[in-house]
C-alpha cells in the first residue's frame, strides 16, 4: 500500500459501488492512531465521516478540525464518567451498551448543552460478556431506553464480529437484531458493522455503516 490515503479511499469507494448493488452504504474513515493532517487530507478530497475510539484522541483531533464541520463517530468503549465529555464533539455514538451509560449521558450541569445525539446500541456477537456491547437478551430494555432518552437518538445497531467465527453468520445474527431494534422504533435503520478485513459481508447482511480503518488510511503506527 504505497498509495496515498485519498486515492485508496477513491478505489476504496469504487469497489464498494459494486459490492453495494442498489443499498445505501455509509464509510466512516477511522483515524484512530493517525495524525489530524490524515483527516485534513481525506476531508479535502471530499469525505465527511470519520471515526475514533479513544478518548482525548477523538476529542483532540475533533477541536483541531472543528472549522471543517465534520461528523465525527465515537466507536470504542464509552466510559461512564467520561460519557458526556465525548458527546460534546462526537455526532454519532456507536457504543451504547448499558442503561448506566444512558444515564451518564442524560446527566449535567444546567448550560451544558450538548443537544440530542445519534445512538447506536452496541451489540456482543461473541459469547464473552467481558466484550464490549450489550448482550442479546437485554438489547431489547435498552433500545427502548434509548428511544425514550431526552440526550439520544435512536439510530440501529451496532457490532464488532467476533474473532473466532466465520463473520457471515455473526452479520446475520446482527441482522436479527436489527430487525428487533426496528420493532423499537421503526426509523432506527442503521447497522453498523463491516470493517477492512470482513465489509463485504457485512454489506451482504445489511450493513449501511461501514468502519474502515486500514484499507484507507495504512498501517497503524501502534497497535488498536
Ligand atoms: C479500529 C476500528 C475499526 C477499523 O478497523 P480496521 O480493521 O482498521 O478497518 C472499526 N471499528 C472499530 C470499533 C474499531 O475500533
Amino acid at each position: 500500500m504505497t498509495d496515498a490515503p485519498a486515492a485508496r479511499l477513491a478505489a476504496f469507494l469504487e469497489e464498494l459501488e459494486e459490492v453495494r448493488q442498489a443499498r445505501e452504504v455509509s464509510v466512516i474513515v477511522v483515524t484512530k492512531f493517525h495524525p489530524a493532517e490524515l483527516v485534513r487530507e481525506l476531508a479535502a478530497a471530499g469525505h465527511r465521516d470519520f471515526g475514533e475510539n479513544r478518548h482525548p484522541e477523538a476529542r483532540d483531533k475533533a477541536e483541531a478540525l472543528a472549522e471543517l464541520g465534520l461528523t465525527w463517530h465515537f466507536l470504542g468503549q464509552l466510559q461512564r464518567k467520561k460519557a458526556r465529555q465525548v458527546a460534546r464533539y462526537a455526532d454519532v455514538l456507536h457504543s451504547i451498551d448499558s442503561l448506566e451509560l444512558v444515564d451518564a449521558l442524560e446527566g449535567g450541569e444546567p448550560g451544558d448543552e450538548r443537544g440530542v445525539r445519534d445512538a447506536l446500541v452496541q451489540i456482543n456477537l461473541t459469547d464473552d460478556p467481558g466484550r464490549g456491547g450489550v448482550e442479546p437478551e437485554r438489547l431489547e430494555a435498552l433500545a427502548e431506553r434509548v428511544a425514550a432518552s431526552p440526550a439520544l437518538r435512536l439510530r440501529g445497531v451496532m457490532a464488532v464480529a467476533p474473532l473466532d467465527e466465520e463473520p457471515g453468520s455473526a452479520f446475520a445474527r446482527l441482522a436479527t437484531h436489527a430487525e428487533l431494534v426496528r420493532r423499537v422504533d421503526a426509523s432506527a435503520t442503521w447497522i453498523s458493522a463491516g470493517m477492512s478485513a470482513d465489509w463485504r459481508e457485512a454489506v451482504r447482511h445489511g450493513a449501511t455503516h461501514l468502519r474502515i480503518g486500514t484499507a484507507i488510511t495504512g498501517n497503524r503506527a501502534v497497535g488498536g
